[in-house]
């Protein structure tokens, strides 16, 4: 699918549009309070048109945005819009027509124009047409047609919604990728160059049957490999994103955030590859609390183990847990590609992953389940109040993802949550995958 990136520097709105598009565009999730929060990926559908929606704003993460723009936060902003424009087949320039044109509107602006890539600017927070005149002028500077909006108050968002369509069709490209080849369970791998993602890919395909394979010369940007093993098919997603980068020998170079969330979107299971001898880096760490904010199903694997000392491994491996404190449920596997160590539990441990992802159960064991949990844990007191909850059910998601109906969410804090999530787990036998708890207030 093509992709559409929101860029702009922090506060301009873009994360209110990103719900708005997604929102209003029968997007792929769902339309309940809490399932969309904190999402900074979405598949749009608008008419015949589909597109992948992402919020580059949403990309800083929170233990990054300190509140005075220091010089770093400064440069990471940057980083993550250039990645986004590289990324990206169109882009959403956004600014803020309150606080008016400023320097950093002025550098993006600069990158955006050199991309020469299809940009729709947009002038937000005008509330309406009287303000435009006034609110907009200075923004005629930067040289690149825009429109003025209101994310809040969806002024002109039809607008753009058209504008949008239009340069998603203009791009030509292909909406689907179906290519009539039943691909089985779809994985992507996912790392820093040379941690040996295509050294795994080579050592579990190892000598079976190839359905489809690399041609040479292709143009194609992203190739798919799909093969059989013990009569079950598989297909690696975007092996071409894996051999680029591998090509440049550069252990700093950077991994594509965004690339990765769009093959992660694409796939059944993501396997994050992390080299043992490394640790975990900053930019696998971060990869990681993408995977974790996204709720993507995903297995750690640790490689190059032949590298370290049978009696260090352990010791190795604490490190490696430590950071995926935030999501203890991750199955972590040491592998070692050249001796072929580890490898032969990774497709298992996929279907395992993509079976508890498609667990369904009906109302009727939710509410019992959920009605012995609250006995024996009742939600604490909040300002005075307590958290009551009257059902709950199963969303229609591709994670699963249980919906709370309560008196007042804002009454349910992180802790019952967490409490309410392994509860639901251990009697849902769903140990690996990732759930999605929401709440609902009916009054
Ligand atoms: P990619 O960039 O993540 O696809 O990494 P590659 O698969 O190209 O591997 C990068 C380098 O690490 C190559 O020189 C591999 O031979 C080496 N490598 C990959 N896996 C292992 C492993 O398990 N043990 C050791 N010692 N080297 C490995």
């Amino acid at each position: 699918l093509p992709i559409v990136a929101l860029v702009g520097r922090p506060n301009v709105g873009k994360s209110t549009l990103f719900n708005r598009l997604l929102r209003k565009s029968r997007s792929i999730t769902h339309d309940m309070p809490g399932v969309t929060r904190d999402r900074i990926y979405g598949e749009c559908i608008m008419g015949e048109t589909r597109f992948d929606l992402i919020d580059t704003g949403g990309m800083v993460l929170e233990s990054e945005a300190t509140p005075e723009l220091s010089k770093d936060f400064e440069d990471e902003i940057f980083e993550q819009a250039q990645e986004a424009i590289n990324e990206a087949n169109a882009i959403i320039f956004v600014v803020d027509g309150k606080e008016g044109l400023t320097p950093l509107d002025r550098q993006a602006a600069e990158f955006v124009r050199r991309s020469g890539k299809p940009v729709l600017m947009l002038v937000n927070k005008v509330d309406g047409s009287e303000f435009e005149a006034q609110m907009t002028a200075e923004f005629h500077e930067l040289g690149i047609e825009f429109l003025p909006v209101s994310a809040a108050h969806g002024y002109n968002l039809h607008e753009v919604r058209d504008r949008v369509r239009k340069y998603v069709r203009d791009l030509g490209l292909p909406e689907h990728e179906d290519d009539g080849v039943e691909k089985g369970l779809r994985l992507t791998m996912l790392g820093r160059p040379n941690a040996g993602k295509s050294s795994i890919i080579n050592a579990v395909i190892g000598k079976d049957r190839l359905i489809v394979s690399d041609v040479a010369g292709t143009t194609r940007d992203s190739i798919d490999v799909t093969f059989e093993k013990q009569g079950k098919r598989y297909t690696f997603v975007d092996t071409a994103g894996v051999r680029k980068r591998a090509n440049i020998q550069d252990h700093l170079e950077k991994i594509s955030v965004i690339r990765a969330l769009k093959n992660s979107k694409r796939s059944d299971v993501t396997i994050m590859t992390i080299d043992i001898t490394l640790g975990v880096g900053r930019q696998d760490k971060r990869l990681i609390d993408f995977l974790a904010k996204e709720k993507t199903p995903f297995i750690v694997v640790v490689n190059k183990a032949d590298l370290v000392p049978r009696n260090e491994t352990k010791q190795a491996l604490s490190l490696f847990e430590e950071a995926l404190r935030v999501v203890p449920h991750v199955p972590v596997v040491m592998t070692s590609a050249h001796k072929g160590v580890g490898i032969g539990k990774l497709l298992p441990l996929a279907e395992t992953l993509a079976q508890e992802c498609a667990t369904r159960v009906g109302t009727g064991e939710l509410n019992r389940i959920m009605q012995a949990v609250v006995e024996k844990l009742q939600p604490p007191v909040v300002k005075r109040k307590r958290a009551k909850f009257y059902y709950v059910t199963q969303a229609d998601e591709p994670i699963p993802t249980f919906v709370f109906f309560c008196n007042d969410h804002t009454l349910v804090r992180a802790s019952y949550v967490r409490y309410l999530e392994n509860q639901f787990r251990k009697m849902l036998g769903i140990k690996s995958a990732p759930v999605n708890i929401v709440f609902r207030s009916s009054h």
